[in-house]
C-alpha cells in the first residue's frame, strides 16, 4: 500500500451503487456499461502509466435494502457495473437497466481515490461487446469540488482530505489519540486471536497490525465486515483519525461479540447433535445386538412402563417433581452404568409405594365385627369387649388418634391372630412386621441411598408389599427391639407411633416424606419391661395371660383342630381326635402358656392321619367309577370338573361327602398307642417335681419368662469348702444378690432354726455352698427367687425335703419379710400347668389373683406369706423344720 498519494487536481469517477470502497480495501469489478467501459479504456487500458480514478457511493432510495446485502467480491463487480448505469442514467439523456433517473437521490460528496491493480479485457459474443475486469484498490479519500457528469463518463474537480504526514504526527502525540489506538489494537488482537483459531488466517493480518498506522488499520478492519451501507458512508466520512479509531473500534467489537454468540450457538448445536447421534448409533446397536440375542426386553420401552407406573402412582405433586428429576437422570444413563440399577429399583420403590391407592372402608358393622371375633377366638372376653370399644371409637370418630393398642403375652396365645381380626372387621388389609431382634435404627427407618446395598426401612418396605396407605399394621415383638452403636430403633419406633409426626414419616432410603397417618397400628410383645417408657406410653397395653388346660382344650376343639384337618385337605370323616387324647397331648407333649405347640401337636397327628389316607385313596382309585354312579353328589362334581380346570365344592358338600362316596371304611380315631407313636413318649408328666424334689436342698419356685410363667428348681448343696458361695446357671445380678441375702438371713438363724448343733455358730465352717437352677443355659434374673432359695438353703442345712407339691414365689428382705413381686396370674397357671398343688404367694399379691380363672383357683390352694418364717412354714411336711425339732425333742 503506498505510504502517500499525489492527488490530481481531477479525477475521473467511477459512481459505486450503494457501496463504499475504503482506502486500504481491493475489490474486484467487471465494467459492462457503456461509461464504464469508456472510462477503463481511457483512463486505464490505453494509458501506459496506470492512473487513479475516483470511486463514488450513489445511494439509490429504492435499491438501499437489496444492496445492502451485495457486499462480497462478485456481487461487488456488479455492483460496480450498476454503478455505472447509475452514473449514464444521472447524465440527463440515458435510460439504463429501465430505471428512471429520478431514483437517484444522492451523489455523496466524498469518494475515494483508487488505483488498478489488475486489468484483464474480453469480448462478448456473438455481439462483439467489450467488458473488462478490473482490481481496483482504495488509496485516500477525497472531497468533491465540482462533479462533471457530461461527457462519456463522469470527471470530478477534487481536493485532498488525508491529513499531511506533519499534521498525522502531530495527532499521533494526541493522548486521546494514544488511548482510542492502545483500545483498537487491544479488540483487533482479540478478533485476529479467534479468527486465528477458526481459519488459520490471522497471521497475515497480525503483521498488518505491526506494521501500519491505527488509522489506516481503522479502515481496512470495517471494510471487510458486512455492514450497512450507511455505516460504510460514515466510516467514509470520519477523516479525522480520532473519530475513525474509535468508530471503528465499535465495529470491531460489535463483530467480535456477534462471532462469539454465533460460536456459542454452533457449539451447542454441534454438540446436542453429535451427542443424539451417538445416542441414537449406540441404541441401534443394542437393539441389533438384542434381536440377535432374541431378548426383545428393550430397556425403552421399560422406562416408559416404569414412568406409566409412576404417573399412575399418585404421588404429591412436589414428590413427584424429584421422582421426575431422578427419572430424567435415569433416562440419560446406559444400563451398565453404576447407579442405573440402584436407581431404578428406587424409582421402582418410589412408583409401587401407596401414596393415595387405599383399601375401601367399610360401615363398620360392630355386632359383625363381634361375631367375627367370637368366631375366631376362644375365650377372651374382656379382651374382646376391649377392642369392640376400640372399634366402636373409630366408627364414631374416623381419624380418632387413640393410643396404638399393645397386645401383651407369652407365645401363642393369638395377639397376632386377633390383630389380623382387627384388620378384618374393618376391611382392611394386614401387614405384620417383625421387629424382633432388630438393633440397628436404619432397619426402621431404611439406609440412605449412598451406601452400598441400601435398603428401604421395614415399614416403608412393608407398605410397598401390602399396596394400600391404610392397612392394620402390626409392630410384632416391640419388645425385643434393642439398642446398639448402630442407633435407637426406638427412637425412630417413637416418630412412627405419634401422630403428630408421623404425617411426614423419613425413611432415609426414601429421602422423601411418606404420610404414615392413615396406618392403624397394632403391637405386640412378650413382656413389658423390656418396652422403652416413652414408647409404652403412647401404647395401651392389653395383657393375654396365657390359658389353662381347659381353654386349651375349648381352644382345640372349637378351633385348633378343624383349622389343623382344613389344612391338611382332611376332615373328622378321616381323623378324630378325641377329647382324652387332646388333654393328654396338653397335659404329656405340651407345658406352655399359648396353644401354639398343641397346634403343633395337633398337625403333627393330621400330618399322620395324611399320609394313610393318601395311601387308602389310592387302593380305592381303582373302584371309582362303580361308586361313581351310586354317588349324585359325585357324579355331579364331576360331570361339572369335565369342563372345569378348577372348581370350588361347596361347604358341606365337601371333603366328607366325597370319602363316603369312595366309602372309607371308617374314620381314623387317634387313641393313646398312636400319640406315642407319632408324637414320641411323653415329655411331661405330673411326677416330675415329685422326683426333682426328691433330695433335700431342693424347692419349687415359681418365675416369670417371656413365656409366660415357669417353675423353676432351685438346687442347693454343700461341699468341703472355705465358706464361699457358688452359683451357676447364667444368673443376673439381682439373683445373685437374692442368694446372698438368703445365705446371710439362714446364717443369721441357725439357732432359731436348729439348723445346726448347740456348739456349731457358723454353718459354713469348712464348707462352700453352691446353688444352681437349672436349667443352665437359659438366663434368669429378678428377685422373686429370694423365698425359693431361702426354702433351698434351710432345707439343705435341716436335711428335710421340701414338700414336692408346693411352688413359691416372693422377694425376701434381709430381715426376712415377704415382699409382693409381678406376674402372678402366669405364675399360678404355670403352677397349676405343672401338676402343682399348693402355691405359697406373697400377702400383698392376694389381690392379683381375682384375675386367675376360677377353675384354675378352686384346683389350688393358695398359701398367704408375710414373713420368710411363713414360707418355711408352708413349704415342709408338718411346718417347720425347726418345729419339729422341737417336737423331737420334747
Ligand atoms: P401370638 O401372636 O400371641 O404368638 P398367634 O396369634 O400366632 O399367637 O396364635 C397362635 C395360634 O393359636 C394361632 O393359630 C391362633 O389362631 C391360635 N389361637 C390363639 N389363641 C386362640 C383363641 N383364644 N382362640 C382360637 N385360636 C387361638
Amino acid at each position: 500500500m503506498a505510504e502517500s498519494v499525489e492527488l490530481p487536481g481531477r479525477l475521473a469517477i467511477l459512481p459505486f451503487r450503494n457501496k463504499v470502497l475504503l482506502p486500504g480495501a481491493f475489490i474486484r469489478i467487471r465494467c459492462t456499461s457503456q461509461s464504464s467501459v469508456k472510462l477503463v479504456e481511457q483512463e486505464l487500458w490505453q494509458r501506459e502509466e496506470k492512473g487513479l480514478i475516483g470511486i463514488l457511493p450513489v445511494q439509490d432510495a429504492a435499491e438501499t435494502t437489496s444492496m445492502d446485502s451485495m457486499l462480497s467480491q462478485g456481487v461487488g463487480s456488479e455492483s460496480g457495473e450498476r454503478s455505472s448505469n447509475v452514473q449514464v442514467s444521472t447524465s440527463d439523456a440515458h435510460k439504463v437497466d429501465g430505471k428512471n433517473p429520478s431514483e437517484v437521490i444522492h451523489w455523496h460528496n466524498r469518494g475515494v481515490a483508487a488505483r488498478a491493480l489488475h486489468l484483464s479485457r474480453g469480448v462478448e459474443k456473438p455481439s462483439g461487446r467489450v467488458t473488462y475486469i478490473v482490481v481496483l484498490e482504495g488509496l485516500c479519500r477525497f472531497n468533491i469540488e465540482e462533479l462533471n457528469t457530461r461527457g462519456p463518463y463522469c470527471t470530478a474537480k477534487i481536493s485532498p482530505l488525508e491529513m499531511t504526514k506533519s499534521e498525522m504526527e502531530q495527532v499521533e502525540q494526541d493522548p486521546d489519540f494514544v488511548t482510542l489506538s492502545r483500545q483498537f489494537k487491544a479488540i483487533a488482537m482479540e478478533l485476529i486471536s479467534i479468527l486465528e483459531q477458526k481459519q488459520k488466517t490471522g497471521g497475515r493480518i497480525k503483521v498488518l497490525l505491526e506494521t501500519l498506522p491505527f488509522h489506516k488499520l481503522a479502515d481496512i478492519f470495517v471494510a471487510s465486515f458486512e455492514i450497512s451501507f450507511e455505516e460504510q458512508l460514515c466510516m467514509l466520512d470520519s477523516v479525522d483519525p480520532k473519530v475513525r479509531l474509535s468508530k471503528a473500534t465499535e465495529l470491531v467489537d460489535r463483530h467480535l461479540q456477534s462471532i462469539r454468540v454465533a460460536e456459542k450457538i454452533t457449539q451447542k448445536v454441534e454438540g446436542q447433535l453429535s451427542k443424539s447421534q451417538k445416542e441414537y448409533l449406540l441404541r441401534q446397536q443394542m437393539r441389533a445386538i438384542k434381536e440377535e440375542l432374541g431378548d426383545n426386553d428393550d430397556d425403552e420401552d421399560d422406562l416408559a412402563s416404569l414412568e406409566r407406573k409412576m404417573q399412575n402412582a399418585g404421588m404429591p405433586s412436589n414428590i413427584w417433581k424429584h421422582a421426575q428429576r431422578e427419572l430424567r437422570r435415569l433416562k440419560k444413563m446406559q444400563p451398565q452404568q453404576p447407579g442405573y440399577n440402584s436407581s431404578r429399583v428406587y424409582l421402582d420403590l418410589l412408583a409401587d409405594l401407596p401414596w393415595q391407592k387405599a383399601s375401601e372402608e367399610q360401615e363398620l358393622d360392630l355386632k359383625a365385627a363381634k361375631d367375627h371375633l367370637d368366631c375366631d377366638h376362644y375365650g377372651l372376653v374382656k379382651i374382646k369387649q376391649r377392642i369392640i370399644e376400640y372399634l366402636a371409637v373409630r366408627k364414631l370418630k374416623p381419624d380418632a388418634r387413640g393410643p396404638v393398642l399393645c397386645f401383651v403375652g407369652p407365645p401363642g396365645v393369638g395377639k397376632t391372630s386377633l390383630a389380623s381380626s382387627i384388620a378384618a372387621a374393618l376391611g382392611r388389609k394386614f401387614i405384620r412386621i417383625s421387629l424382633g431382634g432388630v438393633k440397628d435404627e436404619a432397619d426402621i427407618r431404611g439406609h440412605r441411598r449412598t451406601y452400598i446395598g441400601s435398603m428401604p426401612g421395614r415399614l416403608i418396605d412393608g407398605l410397598k408389599k401390602v399396596g394400600v396407605c391404610n392397612p392394620v399394621m402390626l409392630l410384632d415383638e416391640i419388645d425385643k427391639t434393642g439398642s446398639d452403636v448402630r442407633g435407637d430403633p426406638a427412637s425412630a419406633l417413637l416418630e412412627v407411633l405419634d401422630p403428630e409426626q408421623n404425617k411426614s414419616f423419613n425413611d432415609h432410603y426414601l429421602n422423601v416424606p411418606f404420610d404414615l397417618s392413615k396406618v392403624i397400628f397394632v403391637a405386640t410383645a412378650n413382656r413389658m419391661q423390656p418396652i422403652p417408657p416413652p414408647l409404652l406410653d403412647r401404647m395401651e397395653v392389653i395383657e393375654l395371660p396365657g390359658y389353662t388346660a381347659e381353654e386349651k382344650l375349648r381352644i382345640a376343639m372349637q378351633h385348633l383342630i378343624p383349622r389343623v384337618l382344613d389344612q391338611h385337605g382332611l376332615s373328622s370323616a378321616f381323623l378324630q381326635i378325641p377329647e382324652d387324647m387332646v388333654k393328654l397331648v396338653i397335659q404329656r407333649y405340651t407345658r406352655e402358656a399359648g396353644v401354639r405347640n398343641l397346634e403343633r401337636n395337633l398337625a403333627a397327628l393330621a400330618r399322620a392321619a395324611a399320609v394313610r389316607v393318601a395311601e387308602r385313596e389310592q387302593a380305592v382309585s381303582v373302584s371309582k367309577d362303580v361308586h361313581k354312579i351310586t354317588s349324585p353328589l359325585l357324579d355331579n362334581r364331576l360331570a361339572e370338573g369335565a369342563e372345569m380346570e378348577m372348581e370350588v365344592i361347596p361347604m358341606g358338600v365337601n371333603n366328607h361327602e366325597i370319602s363316603n362316596a369312595f366309602r372309607i371304611a371308617s374314620p381314623l380315631v387317634v387313641d393313646e398307642a398312636m400319640l406315642e407313636k407319632i408324637l414320641g413318649p411323653p415329655r411331661f408328666d405330673d411326677q416330675e417335681a415329685a422326683d426333682r424334689v426328691a433330695t433335700p436342698g431342693v424347692s419349687v419356685g415359681l418365675v416369670w419368662t417371656a413365656f409366660g410363667g415357669e417353675v423353676q428348681f432351685v438346687e442347693a448343696t454343700s461341699v468341703v469348702g472355705n465358706g464361699e458361695l457358688h452359683l451357676t446357671g447364667q444368673l443376673g445380678d439381682v439373683i445373685k444378690e437374692s442368694a446372698q441375702i438368703a445365705l446371710t438371713w439362714v446364717r443369721a438363724r441357725v439357732e432359731d432354726l436348729k439348723l445346726a448343733a448347740a456348739e456349731e455358730t457358723d454353718l459354713l465352717q469348712g464348707k462352700d455352698i453352691h446353688i444352681h437352677f437349672p436349667a443352665g443355659a437359659v438366663p434368669k434374673d429378678g428377685p422373686s427367687a429370694g423365698v425359693t432359695l431361702v426354702t433351698a438353703l434351710v432345707s439343705l442345712f435341716s436335711q428335710k425335703n421340701v414338700r414336692a407339691d408346693t411352688a413359691m414365689t416372693g422377694e425376701m428382705t434381709l430381715r426376712g419379710l415377704v415382699l409382693p413381686v409381678g406376674g402372678v396370674k402366669d405364675k399360678v397357671l404355670a403352677a397349676h400347668r405343672y401338676g402343682i398343688k399348693r402355691v405359697i404367694l406373697p400377702e400383698r399379691n392376694l389381690k392379683d389373683l381375682v384375675e386367675v380363672p376360677a377353675d384354675v383357683l378352686s384346683s389350688l390352694e393358695i398359701l398367704v406369706a408375710k414373713r420368710m418364717e411363713d414360707v418355711l412354714e408352708h413349704a415342709f411336711d408338718g411346718g417347720c423344720p425347726w418345729r419339729q425339732h422341737q417336737h423331737s425333742k420334747l
